[in-house]
């Protein structure tokens, strides 16, 4: 099994040591790890209300931890990063992005006109809004998101539907046109156990997506979004039976943001 999305508590919502993190990996037998806390906001010139992400001056003391946590395992170790993609701020993204060593960047949305919709916190704004707006706008920036070119793979492609508020009006135009972009800036995308961990109780993306990645022949990529130890590899195991069920035979991982294709019956 391979886990491409693996928190820290240097980002203030995660528990844990990393020790914990890859001990944890090591008795799930994972095949591959990455560690992918969140990227300072703040080195995008943004201050959010609520931080849920690492400091800026702790961003070289992650990449030494992830260093020396690389030389304790007995399966290789990249170094990733999940990065908000912050309409606008793609310039200073690029800028950033080149001087790390990272051998992935997940590139997630958060925020919606600086609303985090994916914060437990801030969900009653959701009853005041069409959702078909908001899904509208959401996977619009998704697309902004592939066309910038700056990440490897987008970080829980659907995660607008967390809390389970669904537009009550067919969206499935939303999901061919996302991936037929998605397909067309060569992007991969996360398959993200988080969301049966969620109140939706579905994981990320649906199935549906699923099929349209793959039937536009858009890699996925595999990852549990731990926030605590024993979530590592969490869920992995349905997800990948669920990639075999649509018709997957492989999945991605990277190297010095290189993408490698790997058959999916080796996990
Ligand atoms: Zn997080
Ligand atoms: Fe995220
Ligand atoms: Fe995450
Ligand atoms: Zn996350």
């Amino acid at each position: 099994m391979i886990d491409y999305h693996i928190h820290t508590s240097r980002c203030r919502h995660a528990v844990g040591t990393m020790e914990e993190y890859l001990a944890e990996a090591e008795k799930k037998r994972l095949l591959e790890i990455g560690f992918a806390d969140h990227f300072p906001v703040e080195l995008l010139g943004v201050q959010p209300d609520h931080q849920v992400n690492m400091d800026a001056g702790e961003l070289p003391l992650y990449l030494a931890d992830v260093a020396r946590i690389k030389g304790m395992a007995s399966m290789p170790v990249k170094t990733g990063v999940e990065m908000d993609y912050l309409p606008g701020r793609e310039k200073i993204t690029a800028e950033l992005l080149v001087r790390y060593p990272f051998d992935y960047v997940l590139g997630s949305i958060h925020y919606l006109n600086g609303w985090d919709f994916t914060h437990p916190g801030y969900t009653g704004e959701y009853a005041g809004k069409d959702l078909g707006l908001v899904y509208e706008r959401y996977f619009h920036t998704v697309e902004k998101l592939a066309a910038s070119r700056l990440f490897d793979i987008v970080g829980h492609l659907d995660v607008v539907k967390k809390f389970g508020f669904f537009p009550r009006e067919d969206w499935s135009h939303l999901v061919k046109r996302t991936c037929r972009t998605l397909a067309g800036e060569g992007i991969c995308i996360e398959l993200n156990t988080a969301g049966w961990r969620s109140p939706v109780k579905e994981q990320y993306p649906s199935e549906a997506f699923l099929a349209a990645c793959l039937a536009h022949r858009v890699p996925v990529a595999l990852g549990s979004d731990a926030h605590r130890p024993r979530e590592v590899g969490e869920g992995l195991d349905r997800a990948v039976a669920l990639l075999k069920k649509i018709g997957f035979t492989e999945v991605a991982v990277f190297e010095r943001r290189e993408i490698i294709m790997l058959p999916l019956n080796i996990l």
